[in-house]
Formats: C-alpha cells, sequence, structure tokens
C-alpha cells in the first residue's frame, strides 16, 4: 500500500466532499442523517486510534534516537539548530501574514471598517450553540487569567510535577518530551553494558510502534473519508460568502508560506530538491489536513520524514515531536492575519509598534498552541483582549464558526515547517539524503 497510500487518502478525500455536497442538497434525510452520524463516530474512532499512539511513539521514538547515539556529543549544536530554524521559519510566516492582511485589508469596504461583517459578528455569536459558547468562554477565562504568566507557563509546562499525569493531557506534550530525552541522555551516562541493554529495548518498543503506527495508516483512506464526510456536511456557507476576502487573505499568505518560503529555505539552507521533500511527506500533509491535528498527525510526518526524505532517526526523533508541539508557522501566521483582520473590521488602526506586539504575541503564543483542532482561538483570543480589541469574544465565535477549513490548511503549513526543519538540520548535520538530491 506504500507507494499508493496518498492516492487512496486523495480519492477519499475526493469521496468525501462529494458525498456530503450531496447530502446537503438533500434537506432533512433521515438516509443523510443516519450517513453522516456514522462517519462521525468511524471519523472518531480513527482520530482516537492515531492519538493512541502519540505518546508511546515519542517517548520510544526520542529515547531510543539519543540513547542510540551513546556519547551525546553535538547534542547542544543539535538542539540549538532546530529551534533557531523554528524560530526563522514561524517569524517568515508571521511577517508574510502581516504583510498580506495590511495590502488586501479584508476587514475594511472602501476604506472603512466592514459593517457586513461586523453585523456577522454578532449573529453568529447569537447564533452560536451551546458547546461553541463554552469552549469561547472557557477560553476567554484562561485568556485573561493567565495573560501575564502565559509565557511563563511553557517553560512549567516543560517540567510536568507529574509525567504520567501530563502524557494523558493533550496540552502537555512539552513535559513529555523533555522527560523523554533527559531519560535519552541519561541512558549514555550508564556504563556501556547496562546502557546498551537498555537503548536496544527502547528500540525495539520502538519498532513495535512503527508496526501499529503502519496499521493504523492501513485503516486511513476509510478514516479520512469519515472524518471529512461530517466536516463539509455542517459547515453552512452563508458566513464563508461574508467572510470571503478573510479567506483568501489566510489561503493566499499559507499558500506563499508553504509554496516559496519553505522550499526557499529548503534549497539555500538545505541544499535539496524542495518539491522532491513535498512529494515525500504527500501522505503526511493530507492527513494534517484531515485531522487538523499536527500531534494526531506526528506518526505520519516520523515516518515520511525517515523513510521518503531519508532523515536520520536521530535528527527525525529529535526535532519532529518537538516541533508537532511548538513549531507552528501556520497557526502563527494565521493568529496574526485573524487579529489583525479583527481589529480592522472593529474600525481600531493598529500603530506599527501595535503591529509589532502582535507579532511578536503570534510568535509566543504559538509555541504553546496544542496541535489539535481550533487550539489557536485561545491564542487568539488573548492577543485580541491584550490588544484592547472591543468585541473579542463576538469577534472569536465568528472566527470558530469558519475555523475548520482553514484549521485543515493551516495545520498542513504546520507539518510541512516541522518536516524542512528536520531536512535542513539533517543536512547541517551532514546527512547526505540522496532522495531530496538537486538534479
Ligand atoms: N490545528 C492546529 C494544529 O494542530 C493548531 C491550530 O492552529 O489550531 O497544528
Amino acid at each position: 500500500m506504500k507507494g499508493k497510500e496518498h492516492w487512496l487518502i486523495f480519492g477519499a478525500l475526493v469521496l468525501a466532499v462529494a458525498l456530503a455536497l450531496i447530502l446537503r442538497a438533500v434537506p432533512e434525510s433521515a438516509i443523510g442523517s443516519i450517513v453522516v452520524e456514522s462517519c462521525r463516530f468511524v471519523g472518531e474512532l480513527f482520530k482516537l486510534a492515531l492519538q493512541m499512539l502519540i505518546v508511546p511513539l515519542i517517548v520510544t521514538s526520542v529515547i531510543s534516537g539519543i540513547a542510540g547515539l551513546r556519547g551525546m556529543e553535538g547534542f547542544g549544536r543539535l538542539g540549538g539548530k532546530t529551534v533557531g530554524f523554528y524560530a526563522l521559519s514561524s517569524l517568515l510566516a508571521i511577517l508574510v501574514g502581516l504583510f498580506l492582511v495590511n495590502l488586501v485589508r479584508p476587514g475594511l469596504e472602501d476604506g472603512q471598517p466592514n459593517e457586513t461583517i461586523r453585523a456577522a459578528f454578532n449573529e453568529s455569536e447569537a447564533a452560536a450553540p451551546q458547546a461553541a459558547l463554552d469552549k469561547v468562554s472557557g477560553a476567554t477565562s484562561n485568556a485573561t487569567d493567565r495573560k501575564a504568566t502565559d509565557f511563563r507557563d511553557l517553560f512549567r509546562k516543560m517540567f510536568p510535577k507529574n509525567v504520567l499525569a501530563a502524557a494523558t493531557d493533550n496540552g502537555q506534550l512539552l513535559g513529555v518530551i523533555t522527560f523523554a530525552l533527559l531519560f535519552g541522555v541519561a541512558i549514555t551516562r550508564l556504563p556501556e553494558a547496562q546502557g546498551g541493554q537498555l537503548a536496544d529495548f527502547f528500540q525495539s518498543l520502538n519498532d513495535v510502534m512503527i508496526i501499529l503506527t503502519r496499521w493504523v495508516m492501513f485503516t486511513a483512506p476509510v478514516g479520512i473519508f469519515a472524518l471529512i464526510v461530517p466536516v463539509i456536511f455542517d459547515t453552512g456557507i452563508e458566513l464563508f460568502a461574508k467572510m470571503g476576502l478573510y479567506f483568501s487573505t489566510v489561503l493566499g499568505a499559507l499558500g506563499i508560506h508553504f509554496f516559496i518560503s519553505l522550499p526557499l529555505l529548503l534549497l539555500v539552507m538545505g541544499r535539496v530538491n524542495p518539491l522532491a521533500h513535498l512529494g515525500a511527506m504527500k501522505t503526511a500533509l493530507l492527513m494534517a489536513f484531515s485531522t487538523s491535528s499536527s500531534s494526531a498527525t506526528l506518526p505520519v510526518t516520523l515516518r515520511n520524514v525517515q523513510e521518503n526524505s531519508g532523515v536520520s532517526k536521530r535528527t527525525a526523533s529529535f526535532t519532529l515531536p518537538l516541533g508537532a508541539t511548538v513549531n507552528m508557522d501556520g497557526t502563527a501566521l494565521y493568529e496574526c492575519v485573524a487579529v489583525i483582520f479583527v481589529a480592522q473590521v472593529m474600525g481600531i488602526s493598529l500603530s506599527f509598534g501595535e503591529q509589532f506586539v502582535v507579532v511578536i504575541s503570534a510568535l509566543l503564543t504559538s509555541v504553546g498552541v496544542a496541535g489539535i483542532p481550533s487550539a489557536s482561538l485561545v491564542a487568539i483570543l488573548l492577543i485580541l483582549k491584550s490588544s484592547g480589541i472591543p468585541n473579542a469574544e463576538a469577534a472569536a465565535f465568528a472566527l470558530l464558526a469558519v475555523d475548520r477549513p482553514l484549521d485543515m490548511c493551516r495545520t498542513a503549513v504546520n507539518v510541512f515547517g516541522d518536516s524542512c526543519a528536520a531536512v535542513v538540520v539533517a543536512r547541517s548535520e551532514g546527512e547526505d539524503l540522496p532522495a531530496l538530491a538537486l538534479k
């Protein structure tokens, strides 16, 4: 199935969209709701199966990747390069978003705040289902409570007081990664006879996890079909029509980062063929797009980067789990565009200095956003509130209502950004990567 995997997934996506559109066209049919509800259930099972893999996969791949190094020279260098690349690519993404949102000005109409969109903000607050209201009000109180301390929270998350509890909580993967990294380093400090055995043990566990990933991926076409049908079926098109320019701005900026900035970084810093890497990542990108979750995609990202792009286990298992948790180019870009768009609609003109604060806030908060669907909403609320933009909650409801398609695209950009870091770091560590050689 390996070579055909992405075609099967792509076919499933197309079929799902077609079926959902047909079902939407037939109002109130009993068959329609049975089909959609069954898909919702199967999709949920598929996502749960993927999520089930995340913690054991991260733990075994990080520990075996690090412990296998025996001696550990160059560990700090690897860390420095990875974090440096993540900061650079996120900043680049935000600047692309900032440039485009100021150029297109999707929140304005003839130079004035767009009244239709402002009215839509209020309508969507009135029409929001209770679940959505709870989600946003929960996020709002968090956003206000944590305003001053949010960035310090990131460091706190690195050292959870109970690593098993952190492993069971989706937002706490950073603590699990830190623990696994330290654990792997500690193994290298044991005497050879003892440490070697432990390293082999974690290597075998990791191999088992890879087989489990393969099994789950075998069901991917069905899982993805089931995930997409309800998404398309549920999403109304009215609000999309009103927010069309905003959509195009976000998609345009994501497209520039995905097709121009990241490939340029691959070419210039990694001296590899960007198209070959894009091809190698097809399955992971389709998974990211379908699940809207970089964490759920991680098992596939690890697999594609190692098996198709040829990055070593050492580099991949260091850069990718960390990237899925802290590096989100698409999310950072989206936060910046969304905040400036809302400011435009509300008639607030942000000075250069204020926009600079938005850029820095987007960079920092994107690090703390979890790799799960719609997670950036909390960060957007945080920035809207700290920038003093009125009606932040109402705007957040409207953004939430149309979030899914944009989330799908920005998650694909997030995952691609992580994979580019793995390639660039691998090249700088002297890896050849013949599969990505420039012709
Ligand atoms: N869904 C995104 C991810 O998992 C996070 C977000 O932007 O909401 O990468």
